[in-house]
């Protein structure tokens, strides 16, 4: 995990530095927001903790612009301004979390640990296995760049098995997860939307195997 610090206060700055790189977290340090641009631009980060009081600006300016040309990379602001204006401000301006000094840096670290967890699971969002893209946040299936036509519970079945592939997915666990989205299934429908979802992979070079007694595998054709 690499993060980016945009911190003036060289305290602040080399404390929290000392506590990331034992958490074997790999931190960038800027202090200025010219700093951060240059760092930014040579290497994506996982995350940005941005202070708002920067010698060469507000970092609110910055986060906006940032915004405009990167929606993704999640933004956590550590800041003085503790108004409930500020962080809406703050929050309405792109940043995913505000935390206000001073901070406790065990909350700072669950903070950092929560969006990076997020923007992990978005990132599983998007599976790619043999000749299959599975789009978890468009609800879209390719097979060799055609579009797949599944119905909601067969589109959940495929997910789960492509996020998997090549390994096992318990019956069990399919059952489960599609309890999650409150998709009531009973253990022979589960089986009739595998077979469903067979019929329409034919001729894809992807197969599902049952492996009876416990669940079932996607595996490409070789
Ligand atoms: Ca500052």
């Amino acid at each position: 995990m690499r993060l980016l610090l945009v911190e003036d206060d060289a305290v602040i700055a080399h404390e929290l530095v000392l506590r990331w790189e034992r958490n074997a977290w790999a931190v960038d340090v800027a202090g200025t927001l010219q700093a951060a641009d240059a760092m930014l631009a040579l290497r994506p980060v996982d995350l940005v903790v941005l202070d708002l009081g920067l010698p060469d600006g507000d970092g609110l300016h910055w986060l906006a612009r940032l915004r405009r040309n990167n929606r993704s990379t999640p933004v956590l602001v550590l800041t003085a301004r503790d108004r409930v204006a500020d962080r809406v401000e703050g929050l309405r301006t792109g940043a995913d979390d505000y935390l206000v000094k001073p901070f406790a840096v065990e909350e700072l670290d669950a903070r950092v640990e929560v969006l990076t967890r997020r923007a992990q699971r978005s990132r599983e969002d998007f599976v790619q296995y043999g000749q299959l893209t599975w789009y978890g946040n468009e609800g879209r299936v390719d097979i060799a760049g055609q579009s797949l036509v599944l119905f909601p519970r067969e589109f959940e079945v495929l997910g789960l098995l492509v996020r998997r592939a090549p390994r096992l997915v318990p019956k069990r666990a399919l059952i489960d997860a599609l309890a999650e989205r409150n998709l009531e299934v009973s253990d022979s429908a589960a089986e009739v939307y595998v077979s469903r979802l067979r019929r329409k992979l034919a001729g894809s070079g992807l197969a599902i195997r049952t492996l009876r007694g416990f669940g079932y595998v996607l595996e490409a054709e070789s």
